[in-house]
């Protein structure tokens, strides 16, 4: 029996690749443009850095890890990109230089989950961080990256939701109403909820099981409990992103129940959700960090960031046309079509030619298809130094000299 490509994971064909590279083109195009600088971390690290980084009450830890031993370490190959981008930041130093740190990262994901659509057990990230800045402009810059991307790409009707978790100190008094308010139907919850009560009741109502949902409905969870009431700082650093937000004319709705799903966030939470995604809406998720660098062993750092899911991301956005070469020279001697192929490449034009010299009409059948222009070499043109240049979108000719070419 043939091998196949593993559940939960595609290959991006070439016929898809135009519309991946433009993604990427834009993502680096945007994040320059604010100064952030890419970073490409390991694949693989050491299982502790997610443990620690993720969290270990998450889905991400406790299920969808893939984690291998070799060698006597426990190695995992990483399910987002937080963690490994905060342990190069520490392990190269930029702890130690003037803040910020504004740095941006593209690539494979791993998480064994459920495949579905836009699910995926590889899949896609581009992100950013920003280090070393407590003030919310960080935030807003944050999420106005995140706007100005997916702008780029054409996608504006978009919706941000933003909340703040708070500190500590705000979330100890939310906990427990929460947990008094869940409290009559706990027994009734999914085993993930259970152990999450003790652990971190914010997650329950991040829950996506249906069981738990009618409950939450039932019980008129989302009506008992008030919503995070915050500190003074954490009210004030809501407010001023917001008023951010406001002058940077960035539309967003708060949703007082928004937790996202990772441990380590503090203060701002956001996502941005599209209504034509089905059930697997979100788009970006993100939101501020404060302990994370330091949980991870370095010094207590402020930061900021988002990810987003490239898979995502293109269902949202239409299919981009593969590009056509230059130039497709027809000729029946080789060795000519072969001088002229390269001296264009050389040029600075892509060109290709016929490896099997089939007839001029195979030739240039195959050259409609994939170039906008045809360069017919023939037995006139190559005795009195010439080429017929045959634009292939109208089918008209004109005699030209290579120096012609490269000059038009
Ligand atoms: P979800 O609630 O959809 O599981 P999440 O909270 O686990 O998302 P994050 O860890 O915040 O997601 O990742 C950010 C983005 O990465 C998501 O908004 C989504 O677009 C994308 N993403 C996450 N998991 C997957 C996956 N298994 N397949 C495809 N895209 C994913
Ligand atoms: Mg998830």
């Amino acid at each position: 029996m043939s091998i196949k490509a593993q559940k939960g994971t595609k290959d991006i064909l070439p016929n898809e690749i135009a519309n991946w590279q433009n993604i990427e083109k834009v993502a680096y195009e945007t994040f320059s443009k604010a100064n952030f600088k890419e970073i490409r971390t390991p694949i693989f690290e050491d299982t502790n850095l997610f443990e620690r980084g993720v969290g270990d009450t998450t889905d991400i830890v406790n299920k969808e890890m893939y984690t291998f031993i070799k060698s006597d370490r426990s190695i995992t190959l990483r399910p987002e990109n937080t963690a490994g981008v905060v342990r190069a930041y520490m392990e190269h130093g930029f702890h130690r230089e003037s803040p910020p740190v504004k740095l941006w990262y593209k690539g494979p994901m791993f998480r064994y989950e459920r495949p579905q659509a836009g699910r995926q057990r590889q899949f896609h990230q581009i992100g950013v961080e920003m280090f070393g800045v407590q003030d919310a402009s960080a935030d807003a810059e944050c999420i106005m990256l995140a706007t100005e991307f997916l702008k780029g790409l054409g996608l504006n009707d978009l919706v941000v939701e933003i909340n703040s978790l708070g500190c500590n100190a705000c979330r100890k008094e939310y906990k427990e109403q929460l947990k008094k308010a869940i409290a009559p139907f706990l027994e009734g919850l999914c085993e993930d909820c259970r152990s999450r009560y003790e652990k971190n009741p914010l997650r329950i109502l991040d829950c996506k099981n249906e069981t738990c949902n009618k409950l939450f409905e039932e019980y008129k969870l989302k009506d008992t409990v008030s919503g995070i009431k915050l500190c003074g700082e954490c009210s004030d650093h809501y407010s001023k992103l917001k008023e951010y937000l406001n002058a940077l004319n960035i539309k967003y709705e708060e949703n007082t129940f928004l937790v996202r799903g990772l441990d380590y966030y503090t203060k701002t939470v956001f996502e941005i959700k599209s209504n034509n995604l089905g059930s697997q809406n979100a788009v970006c998720g993100g939101g501020r960090y404060d302990g994370l660098v330091e949980t991870l062993g370095g010094p207590h750092t402020p930061a900021v960031g988002w990810a987003m899911g490239v898979e995502r991301l293109n269902a949202l956005i239409p299919k981009v046309d593969e590009n056509k070469i230059d130039y497709f020279v027809v000729s029946d001697v080789q060795l000519e079509a072969v001088k002229l192929v390269s001296k264009l490449r050389n040029n600075g034009f892509s060109a290709e030619f016929d490896y099997n010299s089939r007839k001029f009409a195979k030739q240039l059948e195959k050259a409609s298809k994939i170039a906008n222009f045809a360069l017919i070499l023939g037995e006139d043109e190559i005795k009195n130094n010439y080429i017929t240049v045959k634009n292939l979108s109208d089918s008209t000719q004109t005699k030209m000299k290579f120096e012609e070419i490269v000059k038009r």
